[in-house]
């Protein structure tokens, strides 16, 4: 089974390469990203982020003093954006209640931490793990929608009625524990989900040993 699973990043290593993820100056702003991306694309977050950094409001201090309707013109392009600011405001007060220079996100267990996290207004398990894997390096691998779609293809069917718990546990049992295993696993596979293994699979141009190739 870890074969399996190492032979598929492999294959889509080969086939689109390093992907660098997660784009973001720093580590506020990888946060504010993964706040901002829940259900919508990263084209609309971009125009968001871009928004505060051209009135300076991407660090902590200049956020937390932001007028409330402001931050919410600005992240407008993301959409939800009464709930993105309060969603992003809980976690700007989660920070300033512990001033402890992100130093808990690096020492605390990261079930520890993680729980922390999730115990914030709006922070789900998919935005919790990209926070700590994409912004601190911590080695937890992310589920999405993307994730359970391609492997429910690549022959793992069970996926599709899955919890997010169970599928990120078969991947954590099944791969080292590498952060940055972890983050090129998860791009690769949101890569080439956007590319062609979308809702509707375009099979024939896909190079993945796959199941599902008898589309092709
Ligand atoms: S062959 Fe089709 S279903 Fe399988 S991974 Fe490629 S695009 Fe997805």
């Amino acid at each position: 089974m870890e074969n399996d699973i190492i032979k598929i990043y492999n294959e889509l290593y080969s086939q689109y390469g390093m992907q660098n993820w997660w784009p973001g100056e720093s580590q506020f702003e990888i946060i504010v990203g993964a706040i901002l991306t829940q259900n919508t694309s990263w084209n609309n977050v971009s125009k968001a982020i871009d928004n505060l950094k051209r009135h300076d409001l991407m660090d902590l201090e200049s956020f937390a003093n932001a007028d409330p309707d402001l931050i919410k013109k600005l992240i407008t392009p993301a959409g939800f954006y009464n709930i993105k600011q309060k969603r992003l405001t809980a976690f700007i007060n989660y920070l300033i209640n512990h001033k402890d220079n992100f130093n808990r996100f690096y020492q605390l267990p990261i079930a520890d931490i993680r729980k922390e996290l999730l115990s914030i207004n709006g922070i789900g398990k998919e935005t919790a793990d990209s926070i700590l894997l994409y912004g601190f390096e911590r080695p937890i691998f992310v589920i999405d929608a993307y994730t359970k779609r391609l492997f429910s293809r690549l022959g793992f069917s069970w996926m599709k009625k899955a919890t997010y718990d169970e599928i990120q546990q078969f991947f954590m049992d099944n791969l080292p524990l590498d952060s940055k295993l972890f983050n090129e696993y998860h791009a690769l596979i949101v890569v080439h989900c956007k590319a062609l293994c979308k809702k509707k699979p375009l099979c024939s141009e896909c190079h993945i040993t796959c199941p599902s190739q008898s589309n092709k």
